[in-house]
């Protein structure tokens, strides 16, 4: 006699929560482009490393290329 070994699929759990996320402002990249009557303003400085597309973060002191590594500091600040 053939037992019944089929077990019963585990109910279907809850995908674990996520890892908390560190808090960190993404900022959508159309934010550092603003159009005006069919003008294209970049609001950040570009990367001169990069190129464009890359803009740099920016710090307090300094910008900064989150792609090469490129920082620039702040003139006119200690
Ligand atoms: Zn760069």
């Amino acid at each position: 006699m053939s037992e019944a070994t089929q077990q019963a699929p585990p109910a279907a759990k809850a995908a674990p929560a996520p890892a908390k996320k560190k808090e960190r402002p993404d900022t959508p990249i159309y934010k550092f482009y603003d159009v005006k009557g069919g003008k294209l303003t970049r609001l950040r400085k570009e990367c001169p490393r990069c190129g464009h597309g890359v803009f740099l973060a920016e710090h307090r002191d300094r910008l900064t290329c989150g792609k090469c590594g490129y920082t620039s500091y702040k003139k006119g600040q200690r």
